[in-house]
């Protein structure tokens, strides 16, 4: 683990170096862990060239150093980080420094150019999160297994889905069940939405009575050292209508379509198409109003995006879900996810696929 630290910060000192940049501060918590394996909730990195200083408080004066170990020096600042960031930046000859422009807030780029007066901020986001769309092995067996777990966690929990249960009492089974298994937290607030509202694709669980004859959506996560797993299941209590049937085998097929024709190297926009294409081809393509997928990690939603508006290559070694949806409104919906890492010659798939229609008893 600590060489692939090191791996990891030699690789963006290059990236650093090639950008005429002196070094980095680093403020996005899940960049400061992918870099050194720090994970308290305060915290700033300074990547230079020669260095790497972790900055935290008093809180993680035990946690940090051990965490850390030689990925980086730890200072516990007693007051304020930038003021103590500012000191070890005086004696270094730093005189540009990159920021995550796409994460930072505008008070802390205020404060950093109070704190680093006489040094050049140039906004530099993204680097880190570059790296990390190229999973190591080590990521994508975290990945896997905490995609196992969750998949064992619905087996488990699906039974609760009832008549007369409502959504909150099955996230309660399903997340019990996440958590019996070893999943370290639930990376996103469990969805379990019935009925009507399995066609609302971000809705939240709510109070509402499962109905025979409903839809159920169920979307959920798991974590394991840090890195997440992103599935959904839709399934049908009851007898499916004929609606219900042709529908869900729709996304079926969508779904199938793209975990086999994805791979490293074709552009996000063209990886979403070949679900898209086939729900549009069968006069479905405006209820399907997200993107195919996104990349999973230490954040269960990051690089890679799998959607219309990104032509860029899919980086080999990335993890992503395909999850494509079809919804109407007052109706219902029905989306499947699975997660797949992305190889040159194809897609591994990571969670368990079990698509198979469910009409439960
Ligand atoms: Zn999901
Ligand atoms: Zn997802």
């Amino acid at each position: 683990m600590a060489d692939a630290r090191e791996a990891r910060q030699a690789a963006l000192r290059e990236r650093l170096a090639a950008d005429e940049l002196d070094g980095l501060i680093v403020t996005h918590l899940p960049n400061i862990r992918y870099l050194t394996g720090f994970t308290g909730s305060a915290g700033i990195l300074l990547v230079l060239q020669a260095t790497t200083i972790l900055l935290t408080d008093f809180r993680y004066e035990a946690q940090a150093p051990a965490e850390v170990g030689g990925a980086a020096s730890v200072e516990i600042a007693a007051a304020d980080l930038w003021d103590r960031a500012a000191k070890l930046l005086r004696g270094d000859h730093v005189r540009t420094l990159g920021f995550e422009d796409d994460v930072a807030t505008v008070a802390t780029v205020r404060r950093a150019t109070q704190a680093v007066q006489g040094v050049e901020l140039r906004p530099a986001g993204g680097r880190v999160e570059q790296l990390r769309a190229r999973k190591s092995p080590w990521e994508v067996a975290a990945i896997r297994e905490a995609a196992r777990l969750a998949g064992e966690a619905f087996e488990s929990a699906v039974g609760a889905v009832r008549p007369g249960v409502t959504e909150r009492d099955v996230a309660v089974v399903l997340e019990r069940e996440l958590r019996r298994r070893g999943s370290e937290w639930h990376p996103f607030p469990t969805i379990v939405a019935s009925g009507p509202r399995s066609a609302l694709p971000h809705a939240r669980t709510g109070g509402r009575s499962i109905e025979r004859g409903d839809l159920v959506l169920l979307d959920f996560g798991a974590q394991l050292d840090g890195y997440c797993a992103d599935l959904t299941r839709t399934v049908v209590v009851g007898c499916a209508d004929e609606r219900q049937r042709a529908v869900y085998e729709l996304v079926r097929e969508a779904q199938q379509r793209a975990r086999d024709g994805v791979r490293a190297g074709m552009s996000g926009s063209a990886a979403d198409a070949l679900a898209r294409g086939l729900i549009e081809a069968r006069g479905y393509g405006a209820a399907f109003g997200h993107s195919l997928g996104h990349g999973l990690g230490l954040e269960v939603h990051e690089e890679p995006r799998l959607g219309r508006s990104n032509g860029e290559p899919l980086p080999e070694g990335a993890v992503v879900t395909i999850e494509p949806g079809v919804y109407f409104v007052g109706w219902g919906g029905v989306r499947l996810e699975d997660d797949v890492w992305l190889t040159g010659a194809g897609a591994e798939l990571l969670s368990d696929g079990r698509t198979e229609l469910r009409e439960l008893p």
